[in-house]
Formats: C-alpha cells, structure tokens, sequence
C-alpha cells in the first residue's frame, strides 16, 4: 500500500447524498451559471428548482428509497437534471444508453428490475421497454421550487444508500450491472475537490456518455464546486472541430477523457490553453499522447481506477514531456494492493495484481452473489470488521518513489477505445449464431491508438458463416463499439500443447487468403480514386473496391469522423456520417464535385445523423 495523492478527506463527510453536496453549492451561489448545453444554461438556482420539480414528481409516482429508475436521454440539461432528482427522490438511477440495441437494453431493465423509465420523446422508449413506465422529460411540465431546496438533513447511513447501477461487459456473455453507493461516490468527489483540485471560475466540457461511470466526475465535480459545467451533445461530443469549438465559445479549460478522444481533440488542430487541466484515463496513456498534451496544457493528469472502485482510485500529475508514465497514488480513503498469486504483498519493483480497498468499493454486482465472491474479498490487512477489497485483474508494481505503475491485465478484458470489453462477451454472442461452431476475439494495435477487435469463428455442420450476416447479429445484440472491424473463418484454431487456444498463434488479418480473394473493383473517377485513397489511408488496407463500404471494411467510430474531415479538407464537401453506414464508396462518391460545403449535408441527412451518430460513436468517452 503506498501513501495518499495528497487529498485528505474527513470520513464522515463522506456519509450523505451527492445530490446534497450540490444543493449546498446551490446555496452559497445560486445565481452563478451551472450548466450549459447547446445553448441553453441554467444557474444553480434553476438547476435546483427543476431537480426540485421532477424529484416532487417521481415521488408522486412512488418513486422512493430503494427504487431503480432508468435513464434513456441524449446528452442534455434534461438529463443532468433527471440524475439529480432520482437521487433526491432517494432512488438510483440505470443509463440506458440510446446508443445501444433494444435487446441489451431490455436485459438491463430485466435484470435490474426497474420500474420507470425517464426519456426523451423522440427516443421511443415507449416501443423499446414495453411493460416498463415511461416518463418522458421533455413533455412533462414541472415547476420547481428553488427556495425550497435546502439540503436534506443528512441523516445517518444516508452515504449507504444506492446511487446508481451501471452495466458493463461480462465474460459470461451478458452485460453485469455494478451498484454504487452515494458514499464511494462522495468521497471521490470531496477527494478530486481538493486533487486535482478545481476552483469556482473553472468551466469543465464534459464529454462522456452516462454508461461510462467516470461521466460522475464531469457531471457533479463542477457542481460541488461552483464551477461551470458545459455539456457536449452526442453529435459535438464526437465531432473533434466541434469540440475545438466548445472549448473557445466557452473558455473551457478543464475536461477529462480517454486517449482515444484527446487524439481526435489534437488531430482536429487543437492547440491548448496556457492554463488547461487535462485529465487522461480509462486506459494506459502513451507517451506520444502525454507530450502532445504537456506541450499544450498547464495540468496533465493520469487517473485510473475501475467502476467497481466508483470512477478513479489514483491519479498522478505527469510532470512533463517523456516524463515515466504513472497511475500515481491512491485519492483519499483509498488502499491499494500489490499482491502476488497467494495473496501476500509484492515487494516494491515487483509486479502484482492490484486490489483496491476502502470508501470507493462498491457495494457489489447487482444479484450476482457469485461473482462478488469473486471480486469482493474480505481486506486481510485492515483489523476493521466489514472492510472489502475489489480484486481489479489488473498487474501493477510499486516503485520504490511510492508511485503505482499499470503493467497491463491478466485476463481477456480490453479497452478498445476507452470501452471496457470482456473478449469472452462478443465470443459468446458470436458462438450464439446457427453458422458458427467457436469463436475467438482478438484486439489487434493497427497503430498508436487505432486498436481493432478480430473475430476468428469455425464454420458449423459445414455452414460457411458470412461475414456480413455476424455483423449483423452482433449489431443487434452488443453495442457498435464491441462490433468486430474484421472477420476470419479458420478450419481450426491453433493450439498451445495443454490443448488451450494460442491466441498469439492466430493469423493476422492482413495475411489471410479471404482478403487477397476478394474481388476489388477499382476506383474509376477522381472522386473515387479520392475516397479510395482516404479509406486506405485510414483503415490500413491496400485494395480498396467501389462496391465496399466503410464500416464493412474495418471502419469504426473515430475513423469516420477521420475520414469525414479529410474528405471535406481535400473537396469542402462534408459527408454524413449515416450515407458511410450504408452506403458503398462508389454511392458517396457521386455526390462528390462541384458541391459546395454546406450542401454536402442536407437537413434530412442531419437528422439521420443525429441518432446514428450516437449510435455508433456510443459513449463520447473516447468515441
Ligand atoms: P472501467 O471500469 O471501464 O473504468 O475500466 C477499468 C479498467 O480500465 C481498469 O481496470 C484498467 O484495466 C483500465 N484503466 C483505467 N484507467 C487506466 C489508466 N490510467 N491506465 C491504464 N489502464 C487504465
């Protein structure tokens, strides 16, 4: 265990609402500006009333201490305020993100057996959760009471109460709900308060989707502290020029997100801000990234931590260009472990599993008592009764600087872009189609950043599964980002000598027999030839045939936003995401010439857009 990253925080200051933590910002500056998006704002004091509003109206429906309420919104003050008052009301809330298929949706509502439902209108959760109750935000008139909003008298064991439940991927082939408490949230909160610290006049973009916990920070570290939060709508929070716009329309300086999402910030020309706090996390920082960022930004911040610890458990201040890479030292509250196979602790300089114990521990997976035996595990070296710690399948050491170094994972959970994936879950679901006799994924590094999943399957009873056709049937079960960019059918896998798959044995994509025999049909015009020569570029792929399309032939959320921005460089025409879906490169190539930049999208087409948009890049945690 080493030292604490310097934030001290009193225990029992620990034990209330986070809601409440709010309102009592509310009170010292209630006509300071709280939140912004896409054009609208609300101060602190209509922040409260409306919160104030829904939280009257959800317990007029019975909504109370222990129940569970679903979020199905776009990113919006709607959905900033619905957060707040199904924690006023007492309950907790589930993201149901708008960005994933209804099947995996309506597991979530199963399994947690939630009862409402608060939506947007024009998201048709109506349809998408039949039997549930809907309430739609948009439509619903509620006058709030500012005045009225003095915190609730925090009673004691209010910290214990839950906040939310949030799915993320599971081996077993089904998404596994983690249920956090007010307490681990509030004491990540009043810890980053202090470090990295943020100040009243700071104005925070927040860009990541509710299905990602560390949206927690972005969402209620501004409002704990008088700052200002601007909150990027799905389509901006995707759109790297749109982003750089945010930051200057609104003198950002302050925001948080995976690597994967800072590169696209960079890429898109982003220059910095002499005082800028940026914080990287969700999965290891490279160096490249953290020079592209110590030459633009003041604070350069690595954070880490799993959901199941609430957000970030450490963090660590790189001090400069070419700096060691660190995940720093526990926030306040907060042990971690370095232990080796039987459970005693590494020496320093030795790498281990990391553990991680105290406040930020979460309560444990939502019904699954099976798992928690498994992850949550009595902490053997603290004498206090009850005291857990979550065994995260990380590998770590100690340095002998007291600094926590990540070295990786010991099992098949990936980030890919910033997502969580357990390899096993796509396995699972792909092992599920009639044609398919086994499945293995694999994530392949294409380049600094640009990481992409490839499914290995067996054809069953002699049935050549289509690449097409398993597309299609992990789409409507696994969000976009758990898609895999490039299919491979084997007659067998290869094996390592105790009869395991070798994975490391599994051919590269690029050297396969299926791609050299595809037919190509071979760009004919200009525009073509320019398309053609994008993609290529972009996806890593040397044959290019009009008949492909993007998605088809690797593509992937960030890509396309790539690929729509080099288009419109080269001919001022800006593509719609939704035409890269389903079109082929010799469709989107015929509206190439002569089109002037604002045509390239007609109203109908950003319509489209909007929803799909959100639907591909998925969380906005790292598009
Ligand atoms: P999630 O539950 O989605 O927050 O994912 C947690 C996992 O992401 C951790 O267990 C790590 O494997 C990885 N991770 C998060 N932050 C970092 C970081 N700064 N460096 C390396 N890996 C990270």
């Amino acid at each position: 265990m080493n030292a604490a990253a310097g934030a001290a925080v009193d225990l029992a200051a620990t034990d209330r609402h986070v809601d409440d933590l709010v309102w009592e910002q509310a009170i010292r500056t209630p006509d300071a500006v709280a939140a912004v998006c896409d054009h609208d704002e609300l101060t602190y004091r209509e922040l409260a009333g409306r919160v104030a509003g829904l939280a009257a109206e959800l317990a007029q429906r019975g909504i109370g201490s222990g129940s569970l309420v679903g979020l199905h919104l776009d990113r919006s003050l709607d959905m900033l305020v619905a957060l707040l008052a199904v924690s006023r009301a007492g309950a907790a809330y589930v993201p149901l993100d708008p960005d994933f298929p209804a099947d995996r949706l309506r597991y979530m509502v199963e399994d947690s057996g939630l009862r409402l439902v608060l939506a947007h209108s024009w998201l048709d959760a109506d349809t998408t959760f039949e039997g549930v109750d809907v309430l739609e935000v948009d439509r619903l008139a509620v006058a709030g009471d500012a005045g009225s909003l003095l915190p609730s008298p925090a009673g004691e064991g209010a910290g214990a109460d839950l906040m939310y439940v949030l799915y993320t991927s599971g081996s077993t082939g089904r998404p596994k709900g983690v249920a956090l408490e007010h307490r681990n949230v509030a004491n990540f909160l009043l810890s980053m308060k202090q470090v990295p610290g943020i100040a009243s006049d700071d104005v925070l973009l927040a860009v990541t989707t509710l299905s990602f916990d560390i949206s927690g920070l972005e969402l209620f570290l501004p409002l704990i502290a008088g700052a200002r939060v601007v909150i990027a709508t799905r389509d901006e929070s995707a759109d790297g020029d749109r982003l750089l716009g945010l930051i200057e329309e609104h003198q950002v300086n302050f925001m948080q997100a995976t690597p994967s999402l800072w590169r696209l910030l960079i890429e898109a020309g982003w220059s910095g801000a002499p005082r800028f706090k940026a914080l990287c996390g969700g999965e290891a920082l490279p160096v490249d990234l953290v020079n592209s960022l110590a030459s633009r930004c003041s604070d350069v911040w690595n954070m880490y931590g799993p959901t199941e610890t609430a957000i970030w458990s450490t963090c660590y201040r790189i001090p400069g260009a070419d700096a060691p890479i660190y995940i720093g030292r526990p926030i306040a509250n907060t042990r971690v472990y370095v232990l080796d196979k039987s459970g005693r602790p590494a020496p320093p300089g030795v790498p281990g599993e990391l553990y991680i114990a105290g406040t930020g521990v979460a309560r444990g997976y939502l019904n699954r008592p099976e798992l928690d035996s498994e992850r949550f595990l009595p902490d053997p070296f603290v004498q206090a009764p009850g005291e857990r710690m979550y065994r995260t399948g990380d590998l770590g050491r100690f340095l002998t600087n007291g600094n926590l170094e990540f070295r990786g994972r010991i099992d098949s959970q990936v980030k890919v872009r910033g997502f969580r994936i357990e390899l096993g879950e796509i396995e699972s679901v792909l092992s599920g189609h009639p044609a398919v006799g086994g499945a293995v994924v694999r994530v392949i590094e294409v380049a600094p950043g640009d990481a992409r999943l490839v499914a290995y399957t067996l054809p069953r009873d002699g049935a050549q599964p289509d690449s097409g056709a398993l597309r299609e049937h992990l789409r409507t079960r696994l969000p976009q980002y758990m898609v895999p960019q490039r299919f491979v059918t084997l007659d067998a896998f290869p094996l390592l000598p105790n009869g395991k798959i070798d994975r490391g044995a599994l051919p590269a994509p690029e050297s396969m027999e299926d791609e050299a025999k595809r037919p190509v049909l071979a760009p004919r015009t200009e525009a073509e030839k320019l398309i053609a020569d994008v993609w290529s570029g972009l996806l890593r792929v040397e044959r290019v045939s009009v008949q492909d399309n993007f998605f088809d032939l690797g593509g992937h959320s960030l890509l396309v936003a790539a690929a729509i921005a080099e288009i419109r460089k080269r001919t001022g025409v800006r593509l719609a995401i939704n035409r890269f879906v389903f079109e082929t490169l010799e469709q989107l190539a015929a509206s190439l010439p002569g089109k002037p930049e604002a045509e390239g999208v007609d109203e109908q087409g950003k319509e489209k857009e909007r929803g799909l948009l959100g639907r591909l890049f998925g969380r906005g945690r790292g598009a």
